[in-house]
């Protein structure tokens, strides 16, 4: 893997799974991929059908679940009560919810991430997962601030 970054696709990814890749799974796949929004299964029903009309709402949903149960796809909960999918990212990123817009910010923090590590080695555990959401509202500086 020295100096060459393959990008390799959510449509390889399910190859490699073993998946049997339908014409309609190909789009949503597809649509997955170009998504950097983290979108919900009604957006990525939106997305989808654009591309190919014969989709339906239930098809997005069947195939968003069976992407995720073979771990190509990551479901999140921003604590609006609706899935929120995107690919699984070769380099791990937590999230911060833009409360106020419902713009989803992706970061990543090499002190948080040795944080997590150290917390969860003190606990006497081997650490294989995280998930972290900072939820804010934008600060806005008032009249005299600098
Ligand atoms: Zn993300």
């Amino acid at each position: 893997m020295a100096g060459e970054s393959k990008i390799i696709t959510l449509e390889e990814s399910c190859a490699a799974k073993g998946l049997r890749m339908t014409g309609q799974r190909r789009v949503i796949a597809r649509v997955l991929d170009s998504a950097t929004d983290h979108p919900d299964v009604e957006e990525l029903y939106r997305r989808a059908s654009a591309v190919d009309s014969k989709i339906s709402i239930s098809t997005v949903y069947r195939t968003v679940k069976l992407f995720e149960d073979a771990g190509v796809i990551a479901r999140h909960d921003f604590g609006e009560g609706r899935g929120r999918y995107e690919t699984i990212p070769e380099i791990h990123h937590d999230h911060l919810i833009d409360l106020r817009s419902g713009e989803v910010i992706e970061f990543r923090d090499e002190e948080i991430e040795r944080l997590q590590q150290k917390i969860a080695e003190r606990l006497g555990f081997r650490l294989v997962d995280h998930r972290l959401e900072l939820y804010g509202v934008p600060v806005t500086r008032g009249k005299g601030d600098k």
